[in-house]
């Protein structure tokens, strides 16, 4: 590919109006830091993509499910080898229950090392008569409310990639370094096994584990997969300029691919057609996802694949949807219909989380264990009554004790929500609440095949 073509192309999204983007003070100043960021080594490889594409293609076939999640907004604070580390842990567990109960290769996606900025529904937030810009993810303000963190600060942006690098660095050794060795199963619910019956549950399976692989090993059976897991970073590509400046022409294929993750996707508030959210993601070849909430019609759907997908590369396109708990089984079918008559290859994975977040009689914004799962019961049905594969779930939890969502097997109430209400933005599921999530997804795959 010519250099200055590819140039152009890459830029083209910068004469479409982009939704969502920060009001920079100075724009020297963004263009000094985006100039800096496209000489910072990449901080995933394209091969890598490659290979999650593939994975992905998998799941458009029916023959993997994804494990997607993490937090609502990493923070730079919270860029720590603990809680890290805690939220690595509980995706292994959940994707182990997953495996197991549930007989699936499962694709574990990190919605870590990256998701440092946010859309928001309203620019400005208001406390006591005082009207502030909102918080938009640490990538572009803080979140003290005060005129000084509110403000942009295009030096965030490096800061955003150098916790990105870190957090990744961090999931590379945890995954490859023995950590995520299977023989660890039971290591890994240590610290957590007395306290829960989530922990009490996964406890039984892990022996049920080690028992299988003690038989494999007698058997002469010890293959490498089990020493390690394949992980993959992702966030919301919501930055533009920072994802511009992170995508890189690779000196292998001559093809960009957006560096600062192995995934990237589009969220419901920035996937208009002709705009530029949609323009950028055209043009990398990462893996790509797109949320769609109750308001899609099946011709956006069959639209976004036409400027997405135009070539039909299975694992390419995955549309996460978000519907609702109330509304899924109604407005997900004709989306799922209309692509499958089409042809055209989609991964469908559910996340059961944006589209049932209410606010608390405390102020607090929470969302019930009980509607999370009836959303992914429902998307299950629909999938199963269509006769299409489920391919996965997204969601958004961490790997501490908070209380941010009500209900589950310990059973939170909203006057516990004040407890340990930690997020920067959405309420996540804790670790019980989020094994606990796993063993019901578990059991109703085994359902469906
Ligand atoms: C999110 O994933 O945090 C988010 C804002 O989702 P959506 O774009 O689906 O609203
Ligand atoms: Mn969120």
């Amino acid at each position: 590919m010519d250099t200055t073509t590819a140039a152009g192309e890459l830029d083209a999204w910068r004469d479409l109006p982009a939704a969502q983007q920060p009001e920079w003070d100075d724009p020297d100043e963004v263009r000094a830091v985006a100039e800096e960021l496209s000489k910072a080594p990449p901080l995933v490889f394209a091969g890598e993509c490659d290979q999650l594409k593939d994975r992905l293609a998998d799941v458009v076939r029916g023959e993997a499910f994804v494990l997607q999640g993490g937090d609502c907004a990493e923070t730079f604070a919270g860029s720590t080898a603990d809680a890290v580390r805690n939220k690595l842990k509980t995706l292994l567990q959940m994707a182990v229950v997953l495996t197991y109960a549930g007989s699936v290769p499962v694709v574990k996606i990190g919605r870590m090392a990256g998701q440092f900025a946010k859309p928001r529904s309203k620019p400005t937030e208001t406390r006591d008569g005082v009207t502030l810009p909102a918080y938009r993810g640490d990538a572009v303000n803080g979140i003290e409310f005060t005129p000084e963190a509110r403000r942009s600060d295009p030096r965030r942006l490096l800061q955003a990639y150098h916790c990105s690098a870190v957090t990744l660095n961090l999931c590379r050794a945890f995954t490859k370094g023995g950590y995520a060795d299977l023989r660890q199963v039971h290591a890994w619910n240590q610290d957590f096994v007395a306290a829960s019956p989530a922990g009490q549950r996964y406890e039984r399976l892990a022996g049920e584990i080690d028992r299988a692989l003690a038989f494999m090993k007698a058997c002469g059976a010890d293959p490498e997969e089990f020493h390690g897991v394949e992980f993959y970073s992702s966030h919301e590509a919501l930055l533009l300029e920072y994802e511009r400046a992170l995508t890189r022409i690779d000196s292998r294929s001559g093809l960009p691919y957006d560096v600062s993750a192995h995934f990237v996707w589009i969220g419901e508030r920035t996937r208009q057609l002709d705009g530029a959210h949609v323009e950028f993601a055209s043009r990398i070849r990462n893996p790509i996802g797109v949320k769609l909430g109750p308001t899609t019609t099946p011709d956006d759907a069959l639209a976004l694949i036409e400027r997405l997908n135009p070539e039909g590369e299975p694992g390419r396109l995955t549309f996460i949807t978000r519907m609702g708990a109330g509304r899924i089984r109604e407005v997900l079918p004709p989306l799922v219909e209309k692509v499958t008559q089409s042809g055209a290859p989609v991964a469908w994975i559910c996340d059961p989380m944006h589209g049932n977040t209410f606010e608390a009689p405390s102020g607090h914004k929470t969302r019930r264990f009980d509607d999370v799962l009836d959303e992914v019961a429902g998307f299950f049905e629909v999938h199963r009554s269509l006769g299409t594969h489920p391919g996965g779930i997204h969601i958004e939890f961490t790997g501490d004790d908070v209380t941010e969502c009500v209900g589950g097997g310990a059973a939170i109430v909203e006057d516990d929500l004040h407890q340990r209400y930690e997020t920067a933005c959405d309420p996540r599921l804790n670790r019980s609440q989020s094994l606990d999530l796993a063993f019901m997804v578990a059991e109703m795959y085994r359902d469906v095949h």
